[in-house]
């Protein structure tokens, strides 16, 4: 290979979903000591105007208040603002049991407890951004074919040729991560026999701004507020009662999810389109490898239970972009061990917790087994009952948890 088809930048981040595109332009932000803007390389496999884009497809997501603080301090929250609808108010409750606790954005002082965006939505204003950043150069529909680490970078080679070399990899492909199978970093996985079906569902009373939780029999079941009065359902159920409810019409499936539901919203008068996703966990117990480091879903892959995982992504985001600028301030190697492990050292605690917490929370309240159930109900009574019961729970939900791993 030439030297001059060799192209050098200083971030290269395989996967342009949520995590990739948002770091993207978290990074496009710094300099380094000589004042020159970082080159940021993405790589991303599915061209953008495919409907079936893997990162941007039809879901809606609630990003937690702590999100929507660190997307506005790397200058992305007003490209969302415009696509979100506020949560001021999160009901908790068990189907057929008297446990149930609620969140309030009051209670917390706080305008909203967090917003829910459309990922088609984002997706269409992350790539205006990144396309309008000459520091960002994106690469797609990309194939990876080579991953060489080198001590003074990694070399990249594509399918189509080209061959890039940087001084940090980072992983952002998803739960299937390339990169981590390149580097054989070990995956603890564990498939929880359930599918979310997901759906944009009309009801007779407006959400306005509430967001519920409820656990039922078959398994958790979020509506989440969206714009226009609509709201957005994550039903997790087991895999063959999923492939029975997909299978149903709308009227038949609408009749379904108001006895599992209940009538909080009123009726529910009308479904969008239905998807359906297998839930499995999987999770790295160290991200990082020569040079490389994995984010968001190429390092935890969780159940959608408590709306975690890209909040727990944007942390991942948040503290590498601080600790890069940091590096770089400080004229230090970006893709060094010491610079890579220390972002670590300040996510173990928050990625441990939120994981153990999101698969303590599938398999408990997935479970109709009576003992469990009565648990949970008290739990749920309590927490409803005393606010020192309800913090933990209310800090993790509202996303501020990694201020105390700071
Ligand atoms: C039903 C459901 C509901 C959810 N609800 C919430 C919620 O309420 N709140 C919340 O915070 N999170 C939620 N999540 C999780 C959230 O959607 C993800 O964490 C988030 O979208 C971040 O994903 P990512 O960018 O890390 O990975 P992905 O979305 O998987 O993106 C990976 C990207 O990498 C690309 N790619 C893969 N391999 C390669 C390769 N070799 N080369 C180049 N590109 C590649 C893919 O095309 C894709 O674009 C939910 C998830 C589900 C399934």
């Amino acid at each position: 290979m030439s030297q001059s088809s060799l192209v050098n930048v200083d971030v290269a981040i395989v996967g342009g979903g949520m995590s990739g595109a948002v770091l993207a332009l978290s990074l496009a932000a710094l300099r380094g000591a000589d004042g020159e803007p970082l080159r940021v390389l993405l790589l991303e496999a599915s061209a953008p105007e495919l409907n079936a884009h893997p990162g941007f497809d039809a879901r809606a997501i609630a990003l937690s208040a702590g999100t929507c603080e660190a997307l506005a301090r790397h200058g992305i929250w007003p490209r969302f603002a415009p696509h979100c609808a506020p949560i001021t108010h999160i009901h908790v409750s068990d189907k057929g049991h008297a446990g149930q606790t609620h969140l309030t954005a009051a209670e917390y002082g706080l305008p909203a407890l967090g917003q829910v965006i459309e990922l088609s939505a984002a997706g269409i204003t992350l790539q205006q951004g990144m396309a309008q950043c000459p520091h960002i150069r994106v690469c797609c529909p990309a194939q990876l074919a080579d991953i060489e680490p080198l001590e003074e970078g990694v070399r990249l080679r594509l399918a189509s040729g080209e061959h890039y070399q940087t001084r940090l990899l980072v992983a952002a492909d998803g739960g299937n991560s390339t990169v981590r199978q390149h580097f054989k970093l070990p995956v603890t996985r564990h498939d929880y026999g359930q599918s979310a079906i997901i759906a944009t569902v009309k009801t007779a009373e407006d959400p306005a701004g509430r967001a519920f939780e409820r656990f039922t029999e078959g398994g958790p079941l979020a509506l989440l507020p969206m714009q226009e009065g609509l709201s957005s359902l994550v039903w997790s159920v087991q895999r063959d009662q999923a492939d029975a409810l997909m299978a149903l019409d709308e009227q038949a499936f609408l009749a379904q999810l108001q006895q599992a539901f209940g009538w909080r919203l009123g009726r529910f008068l009308q479904t969008g389109v239905r998807h359906v996703y297998p839930l499995a966990l999987a999770a790295t117990d160290y991200p990082l490898a020569q040079r490389t480091v994995l984010v968001g879903n190429a390092a935890h892959l969780l159940h959608p239970i408590a709306g975690q995982g890209f909040n727990l992504g944007m942390r991942d985001l948040d503290l590498l972009t601080q600790a890069l600028a940091r590096a770089l301030a400080a004229g230090e190697d970006i893709g060094s061990f010491e610079v890579l492990n220390g972002y670590w050292r300040q996510r173990r605690d928050d990625q441990a917790h939120t994981i153990w917490l999101t698969s303590s929370l599938a398999q408990l309240f997935s479970n109709g087994h009576g003992p469990l159930v009565a648990g949970r109900n008290l739990a749920l009574s309590l927490m409803g009952r005393l606010g020192c019961l309800k913090a933990p729970l209310a800090n993790q939900t509202l996303g501020f948890v990694s201020q105390t791993t700071r």
